[in-house]
């Protein structure tokens, strides 16, 4: 039988047992490291703030598909002025929308099946690093509870205590997302909506995503600088009321609200002395969409078997942690060029200069293209060759080569 200190000792601690720690807890206790999730809430999966899309890799990884509420086979993308561009194709899925409460649920689950522990309504107060570990100061359940590890890893978000802690910077940016779920609306129930223009999506879009059975989820998300002092709760009104789209919104009956960070940009030095930040709390989510469950699970991939590695090797100092942390520096740069190409192509033209992009795109060889070398998960790809091939974008070519050199 454990005394009480050897059972409040763990290899790993994670905060945060959303879908990112929960995954990482998963692979972690998969390979025999001992391994404690402490989640702030009292369930897992509440509050969500998301719109539920997941990418079919990262379904792969998971093997969720019974969280499911409906495949998306592509997108129609309005232009400011209305001009719609439809990307994708009948029958070849090219996204997910889960129950987010389901899937963080069955990630979690996943975990605790592979070993891993969970304490719920539970918080770190304070943390020492030590040569040998690191000393959690715990609150469960209202009581202090003292415990130790050899790693400290912060999956707890956005606004991560972790990160803040311990002096880990910010991500480049953090957009704001506000969403409804609605019922009454109806549509093509495989293909999500996109609409752009200054009134309510300044320098990014809003969303229509089907969410099975007559429901939907309406949402946008912008950078704060965009705003210009509006809330992305006004925005949202501004989008149902829209002379252009009122019509689409109008059957539409709210049933739920929610509003959330996106913290796009991963920090310059995810980790010091036996502590490192993941997913959201990294900074992981995407420039172009927002999404940031397909790369959190993709960095763990990356740098799974040098962890564990480490963690039995008890190399856990900065920098040990640095050279785990090895692949980061690519997702950064992917991430930056992402950026760089979307302020380009998005966020800085006007609302004429978007529409006068739909019009290139909406030609049926530039469709083509579209759809070719299309992938949500890796835009830069199609962005240059939108860029090289389109001779209406050349003029662009220039600023998108300097904007990328220095992204
Ligand atoms: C409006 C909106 C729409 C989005 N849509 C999508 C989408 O369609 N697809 C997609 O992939 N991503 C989307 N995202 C982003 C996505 O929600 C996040 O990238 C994802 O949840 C990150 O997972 P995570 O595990 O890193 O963090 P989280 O999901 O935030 O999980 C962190 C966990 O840590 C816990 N926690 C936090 N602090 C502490 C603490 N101090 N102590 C203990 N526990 C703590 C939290 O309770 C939570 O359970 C959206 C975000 C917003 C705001």
């Amino acid at each position: 039988m454990l005394t009480l200190s050897e059972a409040n000792m763990y290899q790993v601690v994670i905060i945060g047992a959303g879908p990112i720690g929960g995954r990482l807890a998963t692979e972690l206790s998969s390979r025999g490291v001992s391994t404690l999730m402490i989640e702030e809430h009292s369930e897992i999966g509440r509050p969500f703030q998301c719109a539920g899309l997941v990418n079919p890799p990262a379904m792969e990884m998971v093997g969720l598909h019974d969280t499911i509420l409906q495949s998306v086979d592509g997108a129609l993308i309005h232009s400011p002025s209305g001009i719609l561009v439809p990307v994708g194709k009948d029958g070849r899925t090219r996204t997910h929308v889960v129950c987010r409460k389901r899937f963080d649920q069955g990630v979690v689950a996943q975990a605790m099946d592979a070993g891993a522990h969970l304490w719920l309504l539970s918080k770190p107060l304070d943390a020492v690093v030590t040569d040998d570990c690191v000393k959690i100061k715990i609150e469960r359940e209202g009581k202090i509870v003292d415990i130790e590890c050899d790693l400290l890893i912060g999956a707890d978000g956005a606004h991560s205590w972790t990160r803040r802690y311990f002096k880990m910077g910010r991500p480049k940016e953090m957009m704001i997302g506000f969403q409804t779920d609605v019922t009454g609306m109806t549509g093509k129930d495989n293909w999500l909506e996109m609409y752009t223009g200054r009134d309510f999506a300044p320098g990014l879009f809003a969303w229509v995503i089907p969410t099975g059975n007559n429901t939907h989820r309406i949402g946008m998300w912008a950078r704060p600088q965009d705003l210009d002092g509006k809330s992305v709760e006004q925005c949202y009104h501004d989008l149902i009321n829209h002379p252009l789209w009122k019509e689409r919104f109008s059957q539409a009956k709210e049933i739920a609200r929610y509003c959330g960070p996106v913290p796009c940009g991963i920090i310059r030095k995810p980790y010091s002395d036996r502590v490192m930040v993941i997913g959201d709390a990294a900074g992981m989510a995407k420039p172009t969409t927002g999404g940031g469950i397909g790369p959190g699970f993709r960095q763990i991939e990356a740098i799974i078997d040098k962890l564990v590695y480490s963690i039995e090797k008890n190399k856990l100092k900065s920098n040990h942690l640095a050279s785990v942390c090895k692949p980061f520096k690519s997702f950064k740069k992917e991430q930056d060029r992402a950026r760089a190409l979307r302020d380009l192509l998005v966020s800085i033209p006007s609302d004429e200069e978007l529409d006068s992009h739909f019009k290139m795109f909406n030609r049926p060889e530039i469709l083509d293209l579209i759809n070719k070398v299309g992938d949500i998960e890796h835009p830069v790809p199609l962005g240059m060759t939108l860029l090289r091939k389109v001779p209406e974008f050349r003029k662009l070519a220039v600023r998108a080569g300097f904007k990328l050199l220095f992204a």
